[in-house]
């Protein structure tokens, strides 16, 4: 079972109680961009066998959006974050570096 922390309303629960709201962490395309960009944006999305960053939402709780970093195989929770931000707390992957060395970000392969 997945248990998670809202950073919002700070609850701990599990994920029965969030619902899972896809990859984090997008770069987004619209009106204007290249057909590349905006095919990529919708339809290309990381599977990593691993560490992963995903979008969270407290659905029983809060009802706030948030992210979460886990790893897909184990389920360990490395931590949720705030979803205003571009890119993860350092904190997190200091936490994720210790875990799983060799491991940087963005470096899904
Ligand atoms: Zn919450």
């Amino acid at each position: 079972m997945l248990i998670l922390t809202c950073p919002v309303c700070g609850v701990t629960a599990e994920e029965t109680e969030f619902h899972a709201g896809g990859e984090a962490h997008l770069t987004r395309f619209g009106p204007g961009s290249s057909d590349d960009d905006f095919e990529t944006y919708l339809f290309m999305r990381e599977n990593p066998k691993g560490v992963h960053f995903e979008r969270w939402r407290h659905v029983y709780g809060c009802g706030k959006w948030f992210h979460a970093a886990r790893c897909t195989t184990t389920l360990e929770v490395f931590g949720t974050y705030s979803a205003q931000v571009t890119q993860p707390p350092q904190e997190i992957l200091d936490t994720i570096s210790k875990k799983r060395p060799g491991w940087t970000w963005r470096n899904f392969a």
